[in-house]
Order: structure tokens, then sequence, then C-alpha cells
């Protein structure tokens, strides 16, 4: 089967989904097709984060990351409330112990800089209070942090974007993609029921290719490029870590989140202690570096190795010296596409544009991009009207 589309999102993540619904309200005439290769929406990284809704404390100022944390949250809170989404604004405490005070003090800096007016230093005794299983000698709260359900998050764009036109192709993979008709179009390989007995081939021609693919993503904007098609800034390199979870059975200790100072190598937040939505605990992710040749979404493992628990238990008891370590138990882990370089790496929105038709490439979309999704969405939007393919 062959179509025309006027635009095709690839990856029906929290991303491509919020842009979907954004591209559809933006460019109402447009036709839209959103390409998933799992059986149903938001069954990868989306499906497998600690559903914090960020404030918006760590990125760089005036970073990618920071300003569409800072934009995306508020965009979030009043979406969930518009919607129906559940969400708690329950905040967020960061806990440091003797020696830690100036990390928390460049939190603090970095927050004010990013736009995050609203946090407050504590003192041993007021952590008590906000938290008294906490041992902690000073601390930082954020009021504006929250969770959310991601599930019924995602099913609401879902339904938005779906209510209003939007196609989606379930089970359905991109395998192939390069320029037609002098760069007038994209030419789309799609393979479906890619991993069954019936796996059909299709093709799609569309002047707008989205590719918010998630772990896939650079594949596909590298291929783009084998296939001759030039590219405005250079492709990131870009390796997957794995963030561990462990569950904390029975009532949880706190009823704020509570996170330690980050890791002072900068590879994570430090394993903290989220709530989901039921009020259940779990402590994670943490940072767990894999092999090189694990590039590859089907060769992945993402089972909680128990042995872990030893090093959990250590780093939480810095905060949380009463845990008991036999409730922890091996829960589920997601992994973050991560680009690689020294320092603060952002997100990197990168585009291939040819005669009549372009891409645009979402990489390295780590953390927050839960919290960013609807301020990310608006950002492509305005991108694809610079680029003037449909105006
Ligand atoms: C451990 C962890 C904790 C996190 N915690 C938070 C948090 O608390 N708050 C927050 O704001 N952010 C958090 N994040 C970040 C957030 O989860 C991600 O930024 C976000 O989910 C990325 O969404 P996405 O749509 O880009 O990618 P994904 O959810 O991975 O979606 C990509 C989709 O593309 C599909 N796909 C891939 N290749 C192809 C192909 N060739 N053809 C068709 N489909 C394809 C995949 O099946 C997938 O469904 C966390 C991330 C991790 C890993």
């Amino acid at each position: 089967m062959n179509f025309e589309v006027d635009i095709c999102i690839v990856g029906a993540g929290v991303c491509g989904l919020a842009i979907a619904r954004q591209l559809n309200q933006s460019l109402p005439s447009s036709s839209i097709a959103l390409i998933e290769q799992a059986d149903s929406v938001g069954q990868g990284t989306s499906s497998r984060n600690s559903e914090v809704i960020h404030a918006g404390l760590y990125y760089a100022p005036d970073s990618l990351k920071a300003r569409l944390c800072v934009a995306g949250r508020h965009l979030l809170y009043e979406y969930c409330r518009q919607y129906q989404v559940p969400v708690r604004q329950i905040g967020k405490l960061i806990v440091a112990q003797t020696g830690e005070e100036d990390t928390l003090s460049r939190i603090a800096d970095n927050a004010r800089a990013s736009g995050v007016e609203n946090l407050q230093s504590l003192n041993a005794s007021q952590i008590a209070s906000l938290a008294p299983a906490v041992r902690a000698d000073t601390g930082l709260w954020s009021p504006s942090t929250g969770i959310i359900d991601s599930h019924e998050y995602m099913q609401s764009l879902l339904e938005q974007a779906r209510g209003n036109g939007v196609m989606l192709a379930l089970a359905t993979r991109l395998s192939d993609v390069r320029p037609e008709d002098n760069g007038k179009k994209l030419e789309l390989e799609l393979t479906s029921n890619w991993h069954r007995k019936s796996a059909e081939t299709s093709r799609v021609s569309c002047r707008l290719l989205i590719n918010c693919a998630g772990l896939g993503a650079l594949a596909i904007a590298e291929r783009l490029h084998q296939a001759g098609v030039a590219r405005s800034q250079a492709l990131p390199c870009i390796k997957w870590v794995k963030g561990n979870y462990f569950a904390y059975q029975g009532r949880s200790p706190f009823s704020h989140l509570i996170y330690p100072v980050p890791d002072p190598t900068g590879n994570g937040l430090g394993i903290h202690a989220t709530l989901d939505m039921a009020g259940n605990c779990r402590f994670g992710p943490d940072v767990e570096q894999l092999a090189h040749d694990i590039n590859n979404e089907e060769v992945l493992d993402l089972s909680v190795n128990a042995s872990r628990r030893d090093m959990f238990a250590k780093q939480i008891r810095r905060y949380f010296p009463a845990l008991d370590e036999s409730r922890l138990v091996p829960d589920y882990a997601g992994i973050r596409t991560r680009i690689t370089g020294d320092g603060f790496q952002d997100f990197q929105i990168a585009e291939q544009q040819l005669e009549s038709c372009a891409a645009i490439h979402l990489l390295g979309i780590e953390s927050p991009g839960l919290t960013a999704s609807l301020a990310l969405a608006k950002h492509i939007a305005e991108r694809v009207w610079q680029l003037e393919l449909f105006n």
C-alpha cells in the first residue's frame, strides 16, 4: 500500500504524541500520520521513567532543557487540570549532609537563573517536620515539583490528536527513508507487523518528517544523511544509559519526593525516592553504563538485577537511615538517550532541508522530556512554521 501525507511523525512516545496534537492544531488543513513500531503508544522510555513534573532546577540557564522544562511544567499542570489527567503537586525536598552545602547553593542559584523563583532553604528541624524519616543537615524545598500519571496523559494526547484527524499506524516500523522527486518529497519505507510472519512493506511520501523515535532517532537521522541529505549541524554521539528502580514495599515513609544532592560526576540526580499516584514509594533511577555494542532495542535487557540492592541501600541510607533493605524489590528500568561530551548536554533538534521537504530530528531527549513535552511541541510547531513548507 502506498500513500501520501503532508507530515509524518515517527514514534508515539510522549514527544511524538504531543507534537501530533500541537501540529494538528497549528496546521489544521495538513494531513498528519503518526507511526509507531510497538503495538500501542507510549511503550518506550515514556512509560519507564519517574513520572515527575520537574521544576527545572539543574539545567544550564537558557538551554532548551531549562526553558522547555519551566514552560512545559506550567503547560502540563494546566493541561492536567483542563483534561482531568491525574496529577499531584507534592513538592520535592533536596537534602544535603555536612560538606554538601555549596552544591545546594549552586543548585539554588542555577534554579533562580532558570526562572524558578520559589525555592526555599530549610534547616534540619524544618526538614524533620516536612519529612520525619529523613536525616539531613540542610535542604531545599521545591513546591512546584509534582507527579503525573504519564499513561493517562499520553492517552489523553492520543485521543485529542486522533479526534482531530491524526492517522495512527501501530506495529509499523520506519525501516528506510530517502529523498525522492529531486528533493520535493521524502519517501518512507514502513514495515507493518515487522515482528510477525505477516510483515508487509508499504511506502509513504511526505513533505515533513518529524523524528521522535527516542532510542531509534539517531539511526533515522544518520540514514537520511547516508541517503545524501545534508544536515544543518553535526549529529551528536549518543550512548544509552540504563536507569534501574527498586520498589519499596509497604507503606511509603515519605509524602514528598526526596532527592539527595546530584552525583558530583554529573551522571545522575542521585538515587532518589519518588511516589506514584497511588502513593507507592520507589527508589531510583541509578546510572548503569551499558556495553558499547548495546545500541539495538532488540538486545536490550530491561530487567533489574537484584544484586544492585546493596548499592541502592548504601546510597539511600545516607538520607534515610531507617531503610529496611528487605523491602527493596527490583521494579523496572528505563533507558536514557544521552548525548556524550564534556559538561552539560542539551536536547538537540537537528534539521535537514531539501528543495521543498524537510526532516526534524529530536535527539538526546532524556529527562526532563516528559515535563517539557507540551513546550517542546510548541517549539517544534514554531520551527515548522519557519520552514515555510505549509504556509
Ligand atoms: C530512567 C528515566 C527516568 C526519567 N524520569 C523523568 C521524569 O521523572 N520526568 C521527566 O520529565 N522526564 C523523565 N525522563 C525522560 C522522559 O521519560 C523522556 O524524555 C521521554 O519519555 C522521551 O519521550 P520520547 O517520545 O522522545 O521517546 P520514547 O518514549 O522512547 O518514544 C519513542 C517511540 O518511538 C518508537 N520508535 C523507535 N524507532 C522507531 C521506528 N524506526 N519506527 C517507528 N517507531 C519507532 C518507539 O517504539 C517509541 O515508542 C526519564 C527518562 C528515563 C530513562
